[in-house]
């Protein structure tokens, strides 16, 4: 298990451990070190010419480009090369020679594929994700530099473990590895809350001598499947959810008291049951065991009441500057009708709701369209309506009206928007769109349509809401032509 010290970087030792004769200019397998043929595959040295849009390098092989993680440009190392049906396996086997861009991580992240680019320097990262977003909008014109994290590091607002048995059949939390459902023991992460991290070792200690068994997905055995604990960065409130398979909590008093007893800034515990056989983590049914059953955080200088299933940004000082930055980009007067499409818990909206005439947020998700209006009544926010519904259909609707709309905020899902809402935008012509979106690829493919019906893309503002890993945010503003 690594063990956490310090949250920020450590020197690489990635040393070389032997310095390679000749210079290998070429990508290829070095000829003074032949490729090794073995059973499980090709092993031979590389060099990486380059990174891929998800961070990983790239390297040459019989033609063909390959991928392979925690590799970085320039570095030279041994790979092996495993034929899985008809695509290749990469994987890094050794280090020859690092670049000065490498970085030691305190935790295994990048096994478990959450934190994808943890090994690279935090102004490496950036500069990555600004040749991506740079690559990708060309056809617009030139991106804004990313707004970077003065601090890229324990920034999660929402931090989940999940248990499972070691060797030894003790229980243990962890993060899965990708496409898998082996965990990865870790006692933290590098983007994770520091306190959220210590009551997460709590809860598993005490599960352990609680003698609380984790849930085996192969055979439905168990009780405790994972833990969440969500922080109000700003007010301070914490939430933890046990969630479990089944509503038996042996020692349930007694267990909430010793935690409560290590962890006195626990505001809330939660019991969420999940049954089901699918990678969700929370289930429907839960039940309050100690507090209120919810968490308040302000964002923008406006508070937001949280539960366990509702979806917030998890990266609140970052959300701060993006939202900061749609809402100076939507340049409003106060006047005008303003639509949040894609709004969740209506936060933009919320925000924008006090330059703006009236705002109309659209939402597909039930319970989060439950908590943007019980936030606007919270703040005292007038001028905001939510409605429940698919913003393509809601927009046709709109259209059909001849509603009128001055600004809109879109801020879709990784997937993008669809004809529906795009075709409708074109057809209610408000005079500025701010799209915000976490998949730049989509985005793209988007802004081509609205380009061609009627816009113009003015502004590209990348923003780092994920440091580490490879995700990638980028808000964008389009005027009328
Ligand atoms: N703007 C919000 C949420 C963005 S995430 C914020 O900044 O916090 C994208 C949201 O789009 C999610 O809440 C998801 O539930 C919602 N969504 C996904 N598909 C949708 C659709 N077809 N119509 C409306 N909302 C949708």
């Amino acid at each position: 298990m690594t063990k956490r010290k310090d949250r920020g970087y450590k020197k690489s030792n990635n040393k070389p451990k032997s310095q390679p004769k000749g210079k290998s200019k070429n990508f290829k397998a070095n000829p003074n070190n032949r490729p090794q043929q073995s059973k499980k595959g090709v092993t031979a040295e590389f060099t990486c010419r380059g990174l891929s849009s998800e961070g990983k390098g790239l390297i040459e092989w019989e033609g063909k480009q390959l991928e392979v993680a925690n590799l970085l440009p320039g570095e030279k190392a041994e790979v092996q090369i495993i034929k899985k049906g008809r695509y290749f396996n990469a994987e890094l086997k050794r280090l020859i020679q690092t670049s000065d861009d490498r970085v030691q991580p305190p935790f295994k992240d990048h096994e478990s594929g959450g934190c994808q680019i943890q090994h690279m320097k935090y102004e490496a990262q950036a500069r990555f994700k600004q040749k991506v977003v740079d690559n990708l909008m060309k056809p617009f014109g030139k991106a804004k530099p990313i707004i970077t994290m003065d601090h890229p590091f324990d920034y999660r607002n929402k931090n989940v473990m999940t248990f499972g048995l070691n060797k030894k059949r003790q229980i243990i939390s962890g993060l899965y590895a990708p496409n898998s459902h082996r965990i990865i023991p870790m006692d933290g992460s590098i983007i994770h809350d520091q306190k959220a991290d210590k009551i997460i070792q709590t809860v598993t200690q005490l599960a352990k001598s609680f003698k609380l068994q984790p849930y085996d997905e192969d055979t439905g055995q168990g009780f405790l499947r994972h833990v969440m604990v969500k922080v109000g960065k700003q007010s301070g409130e914490i939430m933890v959810v046990l969630v479990a398979a089944s509503p038996m909590f042996k020692g349930k008093n007694n267990f909430i008291k010793a935690l409560r007893k290590d962890h006195p800034e626990i505001t809330t515990i939660l019991l969420n049951i999940n049954n089901r056989n699918d990678s969700m983590v929370l289930g429907e049914q839960e039940k309050v065991l100690f507090g209120k059953g919810t968490i308040i955080d302000t964002l923008c200088g406006l508070e937001f009441e949280i539960s366990a299933k509702s979806f917030y940004q998890i990266n609140p000082v970052q959300t701060e500057k993006l939202y900061s930055r749609a809402i100076e980009l939507a340049d409003l007067s106060g006047e005008e009708t303003v639509v949040d499409a894609y709004c969740g818990i209506g936060t933009i909206g919320l925000v924008a709701s006090q330059k703006a005439g009236n705002v109309i947020g659209i939402e597909l998700n039930k319970g989060a369209v439950r908590d943007a209006i019980r936030n606007s009544k919270r703040n005292g926010i007038k001028n905001a309506r939510f409605y429940q519904a698919d913003a393509g259909e809601f927009m046709v609707q709109m259209a059909k009206h001849n509603d009128h709309v001055d600004v809109v905020f879109m801020d879709p899902p990784r997937s993008g928007s669809d004809e529906a809402f795009l075709s409708s935008l074109a057809k209610l012509k408000p005079k500025r769109i701010v799209y915000v979106s976490c998949n730049p690829e989509t985005q793209v493919r988007d802004l081509k349509y609205l380009s061609k019906n009627g816009y113009k893309v003015e502004e590209i503002q990348p923003v780092d809401m994920f440091p580490q890993t490879s995700h990638i945010e980028a808000v964008t503003l389009l005027t009328r032509k």
